[in-house]
C-alpha cells in the first residue's frame, strides 16, 4: 500500500455515491463548493445498481409477460407458440438501463464540478479521511463531510447466503434463469415485489412472514387487495410463521418453519430469497475517530439539518433512522448540501410518500385512518373503487380504490392512499396536496382530465362531501 503524504484539500467530502450522496454532491456543486465524492463501487448506490431500478425492470418485464395471456379478450391473438422468458436477455437489457443511468450521474457530477474518486473511504480524524483504491491510499482534508454509505441486506446468523441456492435481494436480481420454485423469507415490500414478479414469470412462490399478515407496515384495507392477487398468482403465503433453520440438501433449499397454528414443517424449494430488513453500513468507516456517535442498531441520529453530533459532519439516507427509501435519501442529501451552502433548509415535512410495486401497486402519503384517529382527529374518509372508473375498465385494471382521509372539522387532508394500477405515478398529487395543506374541496373542485385513473382522487374527495358522481353516495 502506498500512503499519500500530502492531504488533498476540499471543502466537502462525501462518503458514498448512492441517491443520497450523489444528490448532495450535485447540489453542492451548484452552490459553488469544492466537493469530492468517494464511491467504492458504482455511482447510484443500491437504488440504481441493486435496488429500485433493477427490481422495477424485473417487475415491468414480468407484467408484460403475464399480460400476454390476457390479451385474447381484447382481440389480440398470439401465435400458437408458448411465450417464454429469457432472463439472460433481460439481464442485458437491465444492465443497459443501469449503465445509462450510471453514466448520466457521472456526467452530472462532472458538469457540476464534483470530483468523483473511486475507493473505500474511512475517517482518520474529524477533518481527514483516507481513501483506499486498488492498494493506493490517499488522504483528504475537509471542512465538512457527509456520510452516505447506505445499507446492506440483514441476514440472520443461522442462514448463509451462498448466492446460488440462498439469495439476498442483490443475488436474486442477478439470476440468469427463472427458478421453478422460490421461498421468500420476509413478506415486506421487497419480498412481495420480487415474489409477485417471479410468480408472474411462472415460479412457484412461497412467502414466509413472521407477522400475522404480509406488508405489516401498511394499512390492512390496502393490503387485502394485494393478498387476494397473490393467491390468484398461485403464491403460497404463510403468515405468523418463523424460519428456524435453512439448509441445502441435494440441490434444494430446505426451510424448517414453525408456526403456532400448524406446528413445524419443512418447505422445499429450488431457491430461497432472504428479505427481512437492512442494516446500515456504519461499522467500518472509522466513525469513532471522527467522534460521530452511532445509536441503536448502528444508525446515526441526525437533526432536521442532517447534522450528526459532530456539527460539521452530516449523515443522510439509509444510515439514518427512518424509512430506507431512495427519495428520502435524496431529499436529505439536498438539505445537507443547502445547509452547508448557507441556505435555510431542513427536513421538516412528515409527508414522505411510500410506494409498493405489488399487484396492484400501493402508494400513500400522510396518516392512515387508524393513525389519524389515534392522534385524536375526528376523521372523515372518502373511497372510490376503480371498478367505477372508465379508464381503469379500458385498461382492464379495475382492482383497488383511492381513499382520502380528512379532518372532519377543518376538511384539511390528513392522508391519501391508494391501491390500484399505476398508484406509484398517481401519488404525486397526494404529496403536493398534503404539502400545501389542501382541503378536500381543493381536490374535489380541481378539474381532473378524463379518462384517467387520477379521477379516482377527485371522486374519493367528492365522496367525503357526499356528491361523487360515479358511485352511490352513502
Ligand atoms: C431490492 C430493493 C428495491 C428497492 N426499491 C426501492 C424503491 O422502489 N423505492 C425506494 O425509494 N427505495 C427502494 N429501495 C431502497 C433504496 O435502494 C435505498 O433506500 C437507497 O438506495 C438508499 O440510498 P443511500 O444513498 O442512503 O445509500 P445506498 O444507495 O446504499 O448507497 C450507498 C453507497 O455508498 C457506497 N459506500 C459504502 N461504504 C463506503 C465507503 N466506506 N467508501 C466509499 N463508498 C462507500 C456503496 O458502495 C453505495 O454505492 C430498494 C432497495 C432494494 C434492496
Amino acid at each position: 500500500m502506498v500512503v499519500g503524504e500530502v492531504a488533498v484539500e476540499t471543502d466537502i467530502i462525501i462518503m458514498g455515491g448512492g441517491p443520497g450522496g450523489y444528490a448532495a454532491a450535485i447540489r453542492l456543486g451548484q452552490l459553488g463548493k469544492s466537493v469530492v465524492l468517494v464511491e467504492r463501487d458504482r455511482l447510484g448506490g443500491v437504488c440504481l445498481n441493486r435496488g429500485c431500478i433493477p427490481s422495477k425492470a424485473l417487475i415491468h418485464a414480468a407484467n408484460q409477460y403475464q399480460r400476454l395471456n390476457d390479451l385474447g379478450k381484447m382481440g389480440i391473438r398470439l401465435s400458437q407458440e408458448r411465450t417464454t422468458m429469457d432472463l439472460g436477455i433481460w439481464q442485458d437489457w437491465k444492465e443497459g438501463i443501469t449503465s445509462q443511468l450510471n453514466q448520466g450521474i457521472a456526467h452530472l457530477c462532472k458538469e457540476n464540478g464534483v470530483t468523483v474518486v473511486k475507493g473505500q473511504a474511512t475517517f482518520l480524524s474529524d477533518d481527514r479521511i483516507g481513501v483506499e483504491t486498488d492498494g493506493d491510499f490517499e488522504t483528504y482534508k475537509f471542512e465538512q463531510a457527509i456520510i452516505a454509505t447506505g445499507s446492506r441486506p440483514y441476514i440472520p446468523s443461522f442462514i448463509k447466503v451462498d448466492g446460488e441456492y440462498i439469495l439476498d435481494s442483490t443475488a436474486s436480481l442477478l439470476l440468469q434463469e427463472v427458478p421453478s420454485s422460490l421461498s421468500i423469507i420476509g413478506g415486506g415490500y421487497i419480498g412481495i415485489e420480487l415474489g409477485m414478479a417471479f410468480a408472474k414469470l411462472g415460479t412457484k412462490v412461497t412467502i414466509i412472514e413472521m407477522a400475522s399478515r404480509i406488508l405489516p407496515q401498511v394499512a390492512e384495507n390496502l393490503v387485502k387487495e394485494v393478498t387476494r392477487n397473490a393467491k390468484k398468482l398461485g403464491m403460497n403465503i404463510k403468515t405468523s410463521s418463523k424460519v428456524e433453520k435453512a439448509s441445502v440438501v441435494d440441490g434444494h433449499v430446505h426451510l424448517q418453519i414453525s408456526s403456532k397454528k400448524q406446528g413445524s414443517e419443512v418447505v422445499v424449494s429450488e431457491k430461497t430469497l432472504v428479505t427481512i430488513g437492512r442494516i446500515p453500513n456504519t461499522e467500518e468507516i472509522g466513525l469513532n475517530r471522527a467522534g460521530v456517535t452511532v445509536g441503536e442498531k448502528g444508525y446515526i441520529a441526525v437533526d432536521m439539518e442532517c447534522r450528526t453530533n459532530v456539527p460539521h459532519i452530516f449523515a443522510i439516507g439509509d444510515i439514518t433512522p427512518g424509512p430506507a427509501l431512495a427519495h428520502r435519501a435524496s431529499k436529505q442529501g439536498i438539505v445537507a448540501a443547502e445547509v452547508i451552502g448557507g441556505l435555510p433548509s431542513a427536513i421538516d415535512s412528515p409527508y414522505v410518500p411510500y410506494v409498493i410495486f405489488s399487484e396492484p401497486q400501493i402508494a400513500g402519503v400522510g396518516l392512515s385512518r387508524e393513525e389519524a384517529e389515534q392522534q385524536g382527529y375526528s376523521v372523515k374518509t372518502g373511497k372510490f373503487p376503480f371498478s367505477a372508473n372508465g379508464r381503469a375498465l379500458a385498461m382492464d385494471e379495475t382492482e383497488g380504490f383511492a381513499e382520502v382521509i380528512v379532518d372532519a372539522e377543518s376538511h384539511i387532508l390528513l392522508g391519501m392512499h391508494m391501491v390500484c394500477a399505476d398508484a406509484s405515478n398517481l401519488i404525486g398529487e397526494g404529496v403536493l396536496a398534503l404539502e400545501l395543506a389542501a382541503r378536500v374541496e381543493d381536490i374535489a373542485l380541481s378539474v381532473h382530465p378524463h379518462p384517467t385513473l387520477a379521477e379516482g382522487w377527485m371522486e374519493a374527495a367528492e365522496a367525503v362531501l357526499g356528491h361523487a358522481i360515479h358511485i352511490v353516495n352513502k
